[in-house]
């Protein structure tokens, strides 16, 4: 999918995204703390299960099982010399287990620490990072990149680099969003929602917006794709929120939205001028599948009968 082909198909109506992978490699039986990407290639068959099952709840787009794919995250489970392997057999189970109209994105997540002088990663260091997991997604047969969960913009500008870099395919690029001491929203590193957004289209990202956020209730995610729609002007906006703020519950995080209260918002945030909706922690395919009688309703409901 080129970056002029992303633009139409979010022209011609709004797409939807698929949903959590962490909790459903779990559910798979994943257990906590490992490797999730390496799946890839010891449980193809569990990942695939994972994208189809989001395909048949009515998903456009499917991401990757390949967040923490990066050979800078894959470290710290020993694994940082078989990224290229990981993320092209990630990008070849999905593109093999989906029907052609289904969009494959191949996600890109944060590295997992911090850029110098706060940390350690120098950004040359980091461009080559994501650089080869772009090019082994593109290897795979991904047809456009997802990078998500960033905090930092300069980061977000390396890994919207790489993938450019990696073949005329669109580039979406989101943040997570909380809310700050004041009430407004920002990223971890301060970062307010026209500062980010404007460096993330200046990068070159085709599409911009917004996924996780800890702290956030399905209305504040509606405040968000507000603001989201302001600050990227012309560009198309994404958002996946996740399924409510999470509440401890005897030591576990739970995510508190129902399907139905996930359908609830999507007609304020297409409303709102969004033009990708997926999900993220804590949301499921049944989450999916009420969001996509949703989406459709709410399409049905413009069109003149
Ligand atoms: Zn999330």
């Amino acid at each position: 999918m080129t970056p002029d082909e992303l633009k139409a198909a979010v022209r011609t109506r709004p797409r939807l995204v698929d949903g959590a992978m962490g909790t459903q490699l779990m559910a798979r039986g994943l257990p906590s703390g490992a490797c999730g990407e390496l799946w890839n290639v010891e449980h193809p068959d569990r990942v695939a299960a994972i994208h189809r099952d989001y395909c048949q709840a009515g998903c456009d787009w499917i991401i990757t099982n390949t967040f923490g794919g990066s050979s800078a995250s894959l470290e710290r489970h020993g694994l940082a010399d078989r990224a290229a392997e990981l993320n092209r057999a990630a990008a070849r189970l999905a593109r093999e287990a989906l029907d052609d109209h289904v969009v494959v994105l191949g996600d890109i997540g944060p590295f997992g620490g911090f850029l110098e002088p706060y940390g350690e990663m120098a950004p040359e260091r980091l461009l080559e990072v994501f650089s080869e997991q772009a090019a082994a997604l593109a290897e795979g047969g991904a047809d456009a990149f997802i990078i998500e969960t960033m905090a930092d913009t300069r980061e977000l500008q390396i890994a919207v680099q790489a993938a450019r870099q990696a073949g005329n395919k669109a580039v979406i690029a989101t943040y997570a969003f909380d809310k700050s001491a004041d009430g407004s929203l920002r990223t971890m590193m301060g970062t307010t929602v026209d500062e980010a957004i404007a460096t993330a289209i200046e990068a070159g990202a085709d599409m911009v917006g917004a996924n996780c956020g800890t702290s956030l209730s399905l209305d504040d995610y509606v405040q968000l794709a507000e603001q989201l729609v302001a600050a990227a002007g012309q560009t198309p906006v994404i958002l996946e929120p996740n399924a409510g703020a999470p509440q401890n519950v005897d030591g576990q995080l739970v995510y508190p939205a129902t399907p139905e209260a996930m359908a609830e918002i999507v007609p304020r945030l297409l409303a709102a001028g969004v033009r990708a909706i997926g999900g993220c922690c804590g949301t499921t395919p049944d989450h999916l599948r009420a969001m996509r009688d949703a989406l459709d309703r709410y399409i049905s409901a413009l069109e003149p009968s």
